[in-house]
């Protein structure tokens, strides 16, 4: 016999991500009850995955799992907050186990790593479709936002941005990869993206501005500008592309997919220029991985520089690829 909702719950969620001490009521009553710190600001964040336009049948669930927290997480790391709780939406046109139990397992593992509990959530029946809502806070220094920059403060991005893009196209078939560990390294990178918490949190203390990279590096640096009430400069020379997406893709497309792939749950953040000796120091490059790509303007609008000179974007070069 299939398994009910409530069966559902207990074998699949309870007990799903870490257990945490803040927690007086967690999965079982008609709400969760949470001990936000004395003095810390909640912060929130929502993001649905619906199949078919969000990952498609044949993607694994352990990553639609990952997923669906990692986008959250990456939301939270934008804004420098320590994430703590997460509810799950789930609509499942049937209780598929082994797609509950391998989606589950991807979801545990990622909760765990950031000290996520699952206290939470609502399973109706319906097209496949999956909410989550992490919650989490900032104590101490302020929230990082998108607004604080200003002109002349530098522009760094986590990562190496592209090779998300290229992943979703391997794992969609519409990207042949002859190198087969260059095309593997690509696709974990689409289907287990890693939310940069830890960096965020410590940008609390240097960055001006920060915004997560989901939508492409360029628009996303161009939002942050926006709300700083800037304009954007980005060296493509500058741009950390990564040896598989250079072999997947050759060097100039590599970086246009860095600029404008998306998916990537990278940090792109500003920094005022007599912050960012002391950030080196204190965040040494090589281990929390972040590169200088370009600075903020006094003049509006995202700009691209090769050797110096504005690039001009036709959008048609690099559309057909990404979507
Ligand atoms: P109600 O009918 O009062 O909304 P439910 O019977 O839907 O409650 O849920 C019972 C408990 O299980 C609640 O604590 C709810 O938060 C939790 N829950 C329901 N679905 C999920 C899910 N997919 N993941 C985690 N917790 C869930
Ligand atoms: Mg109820």
């Amino acid at each position: 016999m299939a398994l009910g909702e409530r069966d559902v719950i207990e074998r699949f969620f309870r007990g799903c991500g870490a257990a945490r001490d803040d927690v007086p009521e967690g999965i079982g009553d008609d709400a969760a009850l949470l001990k936000v710190p004395e003095g810390a600001q909640l912060v929130a964040a929502v993001d649905t995955l619906v199949a078919g336009v969000h990952f498609l049948d044949h993607f694994p669930p352990q990553s639609t799992g990952h997923r669906a927290l990692a986008v959250n997480l990456s939301d939270l790391a934008a804004m420098g907050a320590e994430p703590a709780w997460a509810l799950l939406a789930l609509t499942l046109p049937e209780v598929d186990e082994p797609w509950l139990s391998s989606f589950a397992s991807g979801l545990d593992r990622i909760a765990r790593e950031h000290g996520v509990a699952l206290v939470g959530g609502d399973t109706t029946s319906g097209p496949l479709c999956i909410s989550v809502q992490l919650l989490g806070y900032v104590s101490g220094p302020q929230a990082l936002r998108r607004s604080g920059g200003r002109p002349g403060d530098v522009l760094f991005v986590s990562g190496t941005p592209g090779d998300s893009a290229a992943g979703l196209e391997i794992e969609r078939g519409t990207l042949q990869v002859a190198d087969s560990a260059a095309s593997d390294h690509l696709r974990n990178r689409f289907l287990f993206p890693t939310p940069r918490v830890a960096l965020g949190q410590r940008l609390r203390e240097h960055a001006s501005a920060c915004i997560d990279v989901s939508d492409g590096l360029l628009g996303d640096a161009g939002k942050l500008a926006a709300a700083s009430g800037c304009g954007v400069e980005i060296e493509l020379e500058a741009l950390p592309v990564s040896a598989p997406l250079v072999s997947a893709l050759g060097d100039e497309r590599a970086r246009i997919t860095a600029l404008s792939g998306g998916e990537d749950f990278e940090l792109c953040f500003a920094v005022p220029p007599e912050n960012v000796s002391r950030m080196l120091r204190e965040l040494p490059q090589a281990e929390w991985q972040y590169n200088r790509i370009g600075v903020l303007t006094a003049e509006a609008g995202a700009r691209v520089l090769r050797s110096g000179a504005v690039m001009e974007f036709s959008h048609s070069g690099y559309d057909h690829f990404v979507r």
